[in-house]
């Protein structure tokens, strides 16, 4: 993706107030990232560990997502899957990340969630830029591997995007 500068990461929240878009704690050193290698920016509040947030091009914008972590936090057994990337990893470096549904929806307390890599680090995993501890299901560089973790993606944001007022349900 291309760079982003605070202000345009700020103003790219979908499912969240304003004020609260102003008070996140942005990732540290933005201005050194390679934005390159990234289908999207994800990162975790350092303030405030179970927030998360996303932010991807998404049609014609920049769509941002305020997500938390729900469910036991700690060490579990076993391994989980990335939906987003389907990177596989011990059970705790995966987590179900709920993100509140955009407008109306969203004040109905209406939700999306889904398992995502806990460090949102899915770009550099599908890339092999971030090294991965259990076998992969998907082996490093596999084609289609990035265009298949956009997709999936774009759906989710989609799903946090979709109005159900507007489709009359
Ligand atoms: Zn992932």
């Amino acid at each position: 993706m291309d760079a982003v500068s605070e202000n345009e990461l700020r103003a790219s929240f979908v499912n969240c107030s304003r004020s609260e878009a102003k008070r996140m704690t942005l990732p540290a050193g933005l201005d050194a990232l390679d934005w390159e290698p990234l289908d999207f920016l994800g990162w975790r509040d350092p303030r405030s560990p179970q927030r998360a947030y996303l932010v991807t091009p998404h049609r014609d914008g920049l769509v941002g997502l305020a997500l938390r972590a729900t469910g036991r936090s700690g060490l579990r057994p076993g391994s989980g899957l990335c939906n987003l990337c389907h990177s596989a990893h011990p059970a705790g470096d995966v987590s179900l990340l709920v993100a509140k549904r955009a407008g109306a929806a969203g004040r109905n307390d209406n939700t999306v969630g889904t398992y995502i890599c806990s460090d949102l680090a899915c770009s550099l995993y599908v890339r092999g830029l971030r090294p991965l501890t259990l076998t992969q299901p998907e082996p490093v560089g596999s084609p289609g591997r990035v265009e298949r973790l956009r997709d999936r993606l774009a759906q989710f944001v989609d799903r946090a995007l979709q109005d159900d007022d507007a489709l009359g349900a």
